[in-house]
């Protein structure tokens, strides 16, 4: 039986799909995941740039359900993963675009922000959740979009179409800062961002994510990030929460394997020294369902 002590490692793979049709990057994914012994909760972008669709695509369709009878897990990132489409970025991924994250807001308001509201969001949310009703013959658990992209009125939304399970914010920035150079003042966890499971709204449960560790490394920053990841680890499970990462498919089935090298070195040591269980981000989401996972907070008026 789980007990309340259970430590749970998540790792979810974002970008498969829509985003990254290369195939050969998922696949070289999920073989090292299968290797590790590890199940991988791939978040799959349904549509895709030239008309595009998961649904449509029977090499996708077939590496994807292939992927979940070896234990894996697909859920649902964005509707095609650009131009805000669910909001404007966090100031983090803003930072990795360019040189004046103040100035990209500024022109993403500009330019998307007649998108950034309810209905636009219903819409998008249901063709979505359409696309990937025909995919997998069933509804997504779990909604993460386009680089974190959003506003509030995103989780009315969702709550609307039933999606009940958010995995949209970030604790630990410090993945982020690494990113883009910055190992000197990274700063700490974001202080705006509840660290355990948490209602975004009556409906909606948030699942956050750690950070991102594994995002274009090369050998030199390997132990830093390494170091970061055992950090948040260690700090999270001693809150009793779940270790929520995200890692790319880009970077993880890459030919230079620096990305899985660390993954495999980062699950010896959770296995090895912390005695995790590794699941699926939807598992972690049905754990929340029966109470084995508490949520920390009851929003006001049901
Ligand atoms: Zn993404």
């Amino acid at each position: 039986m789980a007990t309340a002590a259970m430590r749970r490692f998540i790792i979810s793979v974002d970008d498969p799909g829509g985003l990254i049709r290369d195939i050969s990057l998922f696949q070289r994914t999920r073989e090292f995941f299968d290797a590790q012994g590890v199940p991988a909760s791939f978040m799959v972008v349904p549509r895709g740039e030239d008309g595009w669709l998961l649904d449509e695509d029977e090499q996708w369709l077939e590496a994807c359900r292939s992927a979940e009878s070896a234990g894996h897990d697909c859920q649902l990132h964005g509707l095609q993963h650009w131009h805000c489409e669910f909001g404007p970025y966090p100031a983090m991924i803003r930072a990795i675009h360019g040189p004046d994250p103040d100035e990209e807001l500024r022109n993403d308001t500009r330019e998307y922000g007649h998108w950034w509201h309810h209905e636009a969001y219903v819409e998008k949310l249901t063709t979505a959740i359409g696309i990937y009703e025909r995919a997998f013959g069933r509804r997504p658990t779990v909604f993460r979009t386009g680089a974190l992209s959003q506003t509030p009125e995103l989780y009315d939304a969702m709550a609307e179409v039933g999606l009940r399970y958010a995995s949209n914010s970030v604790i630990d920035p410090r993945g982020w800062e690494y990113i883009v150079g910055n190992y000197e003042n990274p700063g700490d966890w974001d202080p705006d961002v509840p660290p355990l499971p948490h209602h975004l709204n009556a409906e909606v449960i948030n699942l956050p994510i750690m950070s991102e560790y594994a995002w274009e490394l090369t050998e030199e920053v390997i132990p830093r990030h390494l170091a970061l990841a055992v950090e948040d680890m260690e700090r999270i499970f001693a809150l009793g929460g779940p270790f929520v990462l995200c890692c790319h498919v880009q970077c993880v089935g890459a030919q230079d394997g620096l990305s899985r090298k660390l993954l495999a070195t980062l699950f010896d040591i959770a296995q090895g020294e912390y005695g995790v269980t590794f699941e699926t981000i939807a598992q972690l989401a049905e754990d929340v369902e029966s109470g084995l996972v508490s949520v920390t907070n009851c929003p006001e008026g049901g």
